[in-house]
């Protein structure tokens, strides 16, 4: 259950009620109690100074349509998703910071094309200790510099709680990737920044559990969360992982977050993303983020699934057309 307090009653007296009733809290405009998802219906003193009660039906609360019925509006920088909006933000750019010239390689030519986000990892979650790991601070700094040059909104990635206030600080949208979904560390300090948050699901979640690992975001007060879907494992090896859009079906009807699907993560081959992009935006979504690099066989990180700039230039031609289709807009 949630509860709207009182506009008029002090920080004391919330904390007071959020011991008291076993409850979650935190300030956004006003204070927010959040109980266990057991308790349905404010009795007593919690009643009386309730402004608002939202009775839901599992741990999903706040990421819950019984909360809010519509999809929850984000905003990043000038650009809106969710909401009414109907857009679909286009987020790309290589796996990997590598250098200033791949960067800017690549915010050049994105940013010819239209494309207003992104991403580029500094801190890499690798599977291997063997490989390359990421410029960290000095691949935010050039992150920087191309938001500078070319007004992009960046898109980039937080591996651990260690180095999450500078990924806080330079990010436009702080990505959290799939094998972070679970660190409780960073999961808190996004929930202590107003910054949108692009959290990945893990790839052994349930959809259950990866929008309680949201709830973790938005508990602590940050409204800001987007879902993004970027497959799964399953008993499939011919594909790195399964795209699970059936998944993102559920999410839209069941959660009001906005979500974004990654088609690039799910198969792991460049051969498919273009087919699997198309697909994602034929769903009607808040997003699609694709990987692109200015020489994808020379790529440090995820090199076969990176498209080059021909393979993307066409794919974005048409994915402004299946957008137009379901009544969506490439953004
Ligand atoms: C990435 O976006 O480059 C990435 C590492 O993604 P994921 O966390 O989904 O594997
Ligand atoms: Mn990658």
């Amino acid at each position: 259950m949630i509860v709207h307090l009182n506009k008029n009653i002090t920080k004391e007296k919330a904390q007071q009620l959020a011991e008291k009733y076993q409850s979650t809290l935190f300030e956004n405009g006003k204070f927010v109690l959040v109980t266990p998802s057991k308790v349905k219906a404010a009795e007593g003193e919690l009643k009386e100074l309730a402004e608002a009660v939202f009775v839901t039906d599992s741990d999903i609360q706040l990421a819950g349509k019984e909360y809010i019925s519509t999809r929850r509006e984000v905003k990043i920088g000038d650009i809106t998703i969710g909401g009414n909006s109907k857009n679909t933000l286009a987020i790309a750019g290589p796996c990997s910071v590598e250098s200033e010239e791949q960067i800017e390689a690549a915010a050049k030519f994105l940013v010819e094309l239209g494309v207003k986000a992104l991403r580029a990892g500094a801190f890499k979650p690798r599977t291997s200790p063997y490989t390359f790991q990421g410029l960290g601070l000095a691949g935010l700094k050039l992150l920087d510099k191309m938001r500078g040059k070319y007004g992009l909104q960046i898109v980039t990635e937080v591996r651990d709680s260690t180095h999450a206030d500078e990924v806080i600080e330079y990010a436009d949208v702080i990505q959290v990737g799939a094998k972070s979904m679970y660190d409780h560390g960073i999961l808190h300090k996004c929930g202590k920044t107003k910054k949108p948050v692009l959290l990945k699901r893990g790839f052994g979640t349930t959809l259950q559990e990866f929008v309680q690992a949201a709830e973790f975001i938005l508990s602590g007060g940050n409204p800001n969360v987007i879902l993004c879907e970027r497959g799964i494992r399953t008993f499939e090896t011919k594909t790195r992982f399964t795209l699970d859009l059936c998944g993102a079906t559920w999410l839209k009807e069941n959660t009001n977050l906005p979500i974004i699907l990654d088609p690039s993560h799910a198969i792991g081959y460049a051969f498919g993303v273009p087919d699997l992009a198309r697909a994602c935006i034929a769903l009607g979504t808040d997003g699609v983020l694709i990987e692109t690099h200015p020489n994808p066989k020379e790529a440090k990180s995820d090199a076969s699934q990176q498209l080059n700039f021909d393979e993307f230039r066409k794919l974005y031609s048409s994915m402004k057309k299946v957008a137009e289709a379901v009544d969506y807009k490439i953004v």
